[in-house]
């Protein structure tokens, strides 16, 4: 028997980061796009669910006023850190 958890942060923050790099003028790469998704879900309270019903959970999971505001902080932090030393 798996054990098959997701946590549903991931589809969140890698759905909205595009945008905000594009915005910020970020290379985005893909080595660019992950650094910025592996700073900010590791600063993020992660959000896991049971994979059965994970990933159409995560299409329509509604995050709390706070959460969407610190993960907006954490990506512009993340991009800040990127844009400064790629690693690409
Ligand atoms: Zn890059």
């Amino acid at each position: 028997m798996a054990v098959k958890i997701k946590n549903v942060m991931e589809d969140i923050v890698i759905d909205r980061i595009d945008s905000i790099m594009e915005k910020a003028g970020c290379c985005r790469c893909d080595q660019c796009q992950s650094d910025v998704a592996a700073y900010v879900l590791s600063k993020l309270k992660p959000k896991y669910v049971s994979t059965v019903s994970g990933e159409l959970y995560s299409k329509s999971v509604q995050l709390d006023t706070n959460v969407k505001n610190e993960m907006v902080l954490l990506i512009a932090e993340a991009v800040q850190t990127v844009m400064q030393k790629p690693r690409h």
